[in-house]
């Protein structure tokens, strides 16, 4: 059958997706006076993962006015995180800063819904379809209502559209926004679920999320999302995932007994509340994620790792940037400064997030010292959230030069060393990328990655990372190569039957060490 367009509604602002990025949006807008619609494909209440948050957060539910509903779905007031690894060097406590509290997101979210509602965005079941477009200009959107026959669609034509659908990353799907490419902590795989009976500490340190790791990118959570209920789950990469048990309640349970024995202990007596479920390969980006008549923020264009439970911040921060900077749009007919400049705080504040964590799994002891230190302070500002315009922060900065140093040796000042920098920065900490080294030579430099093993999604990451080496220098004499160990050993058999331009350029031998973490 046919589809057909069933209704047509005009707004100012549309939005995809109520989780609270998209419900913070929506809620900032409509009290500005402008007429906003989200739209939601899924029944709530729904459960989410992400029910920590952090003092940033907390700010933001305040100014929502969220506390009287907070109270009343028996949130936990949170007001510090416990860091805990093998041993008491590596053990360290922050507090949140600014008052926050520990949710469950069916609960919260529907919360966020209500009070959006109340405020006058109009809220919509239906899942988006597809994007409406005037020459190149989005301007508007067709989604399929819940309890419409599949055929009837529904069109809303908006002045500017946010994808705020989480990790389904509406807007990269349907093309509009750049593809959805692998980030840092790409390899991890998470196994979670809500438990009643975990024993807490006595008193306001059992209301606070417990975090503890083994070896690095081996960890569990433990956060209390009720006066009851208590959220647990175990982080592992993915290289190890399958060695810890057959199937996910496996794995939890045994990363639960072998990451540290006093989580073991606290969950003596536990009873699951729901399933084991699973989340695999959540790290990711969108580039670019801006455009003419949309934008998209939140878990719709990024998401870092959740060890510091930045997510629901990010997602609420950006939400605040991003309505200051639509509301200019409207005013002003032109998305094109404001949208950039929400982009790039965006990225900024991201990045700051993702160092933080590269940091924490490089130096766990030293990060441990570092939040009791001189630099304690920023340290707790940063893990409260507070990731944005800090760049030039005295902890963000030692951070980065420790993180960013490069062994640059014998290395000319020069196309290869800016090159070396460049990679340093983005892959040095990157699952998956284990070598990167560079060779400079007559005809040109050649870059070289050692990749764990075959994987589609790096090997997408890496050609856009390359293609932009090519804009900024050059197309002609620089080469870039990728392979596993395996297909480069395959390659050095070959090599003397090769071309002498070919073998020089496909090996690492001759050339200048950016990092190999194989070897450590
Ligand atoms: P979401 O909360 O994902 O909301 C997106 C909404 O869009 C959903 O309701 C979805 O149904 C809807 N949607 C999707 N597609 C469509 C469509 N086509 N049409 C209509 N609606 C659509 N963050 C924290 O802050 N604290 C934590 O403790 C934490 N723990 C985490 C643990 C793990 C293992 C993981 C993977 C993440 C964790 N996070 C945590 C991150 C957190 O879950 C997200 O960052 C956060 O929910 C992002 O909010 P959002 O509003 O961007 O998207």
């Amino acid at each position: 059958m046919m589809e057909f367009i069933s209704k047509s509604e005009e707004v100012d602002v549309a939005v995809i997706g109520c989780g609270p990025g998209g419900l913070t949006l929506a809620t900032l807008i409509a009290e500005s006076g402008r007429r906003v619609l989200a739209l939601e494909r899924a029944k709530f209440p729904r459960y989410h993962i992400g029910e920590s948050l952090t003092g940033t957060a907390g700010d933001m539910l305040r100014r929502l006015h969220m506390e009287p509903a907070l109270e009343k779905m028996d949130a936990v007031e949170k007001s510090g995180v416990k860091v805990i690894g093998r041993d008491s060097m590596s053990e360290f406590f922050v507090p949140v800063l600014r008052p926050t509290w520990q949710v469950d997101r069916a609960a919260f979210d529907a919360a966020l819904m209500e009070r959006a509602r109340e405020v006058g965005v109009l809220i919509r079941e239906g899942s988006a379809r597809y994007v409406l477009r005037d020459g190149s200009r989005v301007s508007g959107l067709v989604y399929q209502p819940s309890d419409q026959p599949s055929v009837a669609l529904h069109e809303v034509k908006a002045r500017v559209v946010v994808d705020a659908s989480g990790h389904s990353a509406f807007l990269s799907q349907q093309c509009v926004a750049g593809p959805r490419r692998v980030d840092a902590f790409a390899r991890q795989i998470a196994t979670f679920a809500q438990f009643k009976n975990v024993r807490r500490d006595p008193g306001a340190m059992g209301n606070n999320t417990f975090i503890y790791f083994s070896e690095p990118l081996h960890w569990a959570w433990m956060i209390p999302v009720t006066s009851e209920v208590t959220s647990v789950g175990v982080v592992l990469p993915a290289s190890t995932f399958s060695t810890y048990g057959a199937n996910p309640q496996d794995v939890l349970s045994r990363g639960l007994h072998s990451i540290n024995p006093e989580l073991a202990e606290r969950m003596a007596g536990a009873r699951p509340k729901e399933r084991v479920r699973v989340i695999r390969n959540y790290s990711y980006r969108v580039d670019p994620f801006v455009g003419d008549g949309w934008l998209c923020i939140g878990d719709a264009h990024r998401f870092v790792d959740p060890i510091f439970s930045f997510g629901v911040s990010m997602a609420m921060s950006e939400a605040e940037i991003a309505s200051t900077a639509i509301r200019q749009a409207l005013a002003t007919g032109n998305c094109e400064r404001p949208f950039q400049q929400f982009a790039q705080r965006s990225n900024a504040a991201q990045d700051v997030a993702s160092d933080l964590i590269r940091y924490f799994w490089k130096f766990p002891a030293f990060f441990g010292y570092q939040t009791r230190g001189r630099l304690r302070k920023d340290f707790i500002r940063l893990l409260a959230g507070d990731v944005f315009e800090q760049e030039d922060m005295p902890a963000v900065v030692s951070m980065r030069k420790s993180l960013h140093d490069v062994p640059l040796g014998s290395l000319r000042e020069g196309k290869a060393r800016d090159i070396a920098r460049r990679v340093h920065q983005r892959y040095a900490h990157f699952q998956g990328v284990e070598a990167a080294y560079i060779a400079e030579g007559e005809d040109g430099v050649c870059l070289s990655f050692v990749l764990s093993d075959e994987d589609v999604d790096l090997y997408e990451a890496l050609s856009d990372f390359e293609e932009d080496l090519y804009d900024d220098f050059g197309r002609d004499d620089l080469a870039v190569v990728s392979y596993t160990p395996k297909l480069a050993s395959a390659l050095k058999r070959l090599a003397p039957h090769m071309s002498q331009g070919f073998s020089r350029r496909s090996f690492h031998d001759e050339g200048h060490r950016i990092f190999d973490r194989r070897a450590s």
